[in-house]
């Protein structure tokens, strides 16, 4: 296993990338009501990225069709945007990708539509939350377990569980490099993070059980039980003195 770790220079063009994935992410905010398609969400982040001068880096991956990958309440990650409307008390998962000038962005985030439940505002939060638990933990000298760890423990403090079958991942001049970054299992194991190392870190958090399965499209991914499932990540570098989140919103 290879892990890259980034120059200052570096970082700083991961993040330029990654503000282009901001953009597109705020832009699907202000649109976002029911009535619209995900094939729409898809056309607009698409156009924000290629006006920002990004590359939608999804599109084409291993034949991903679109820009954007959507999962709507208990989908939880790889949906390809079709023709469904969304409707009020729906939570949407979207998740996208830039490349600028050879380096990569990756952010999700699981939005509500119209008047949601208290069940299904709450998985939000709380996810939302578990992603923040798990990036303040990284640290020069933390093990890269210690980011998996703290995410399963607030999740399931609160009564979730985490996917196993997904995973984070480094991001830099790859949209995906290593390490995997599981949001799951012991503290104090795996690589020591070091400044320089950028990971892509992506808690899938469901309010039954942790098992999923693909849907024969060979890409949507929902909860095995049904159950909703909520999807948050950001791409953090590991500073000197912590961590920066290089697609702050
Ligand atoms: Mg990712």
């Amino acid at each position: 296993m290879a892990i890259n770790y980034r120059s200052e220079e570096e970082i700083e063009k991961i993040r330029k990338a990654n503000a282009i994935v901001v953009a597109a992410h705020k832009r699907l905010e202000e649109i976002l009501k029911p009535g619209i398609s995900t094939k729409q969400l898809d056309r607009e982040a698409e156009t924000v990225i290629l006006d920002l001068g990004g590359r939608p880096s999804f599109k084409g991956y291993r034949g991903f069709p679109n820009t954007l990958c959507v999962a709507l309440n208990n989908q939880v990650v790889h949906g390809i945007p079709d023709k469904t409307v969304l409707k009020s008390g729906d939570i949407i998962g979207l998740d996208l990708g830039a490349e600028r000038e050879g380096y990569y962005g990756d952010a999700a985030q699981t939005l509500p539509v119209g008047e949601i439940n208290e069940e299904a505002l709450k998985l939000i939060e709380v996810t939302k939350e578990a992603l923040m638990k798990g990036i303040e933990k990284m640290k020069p000298k933390a093990h890269l377990s210690d980011i998996s760890h703290a995410i399963q423990q607030f999740a399931e403090e609160n009564g979730y569980q985490v996917v196993r079958a997904f995973v984070g991942h480094g991001i830099g001049s790859k949209p995906h490099e290593d390490p995997q970054v599981p949001n799951f299992g012991p503290p104090g194991r795996g690589p020591v993070l070091r400044e320089g190392m950028v990971l892509a870190i992506e808690p899938m958090v469901n309010i039954g059980g942790s098992d999923v399965e693909v849907l024969d499209d060979q890409w949507t991914v929902r909860t095995a039980d049904g159950t909703l499932s909520a999807h948050f990540e950001h791409s953090v570098a590991v500073v000197e003195d912590g961590f920066s989140i290089l697609s702050e919103f």
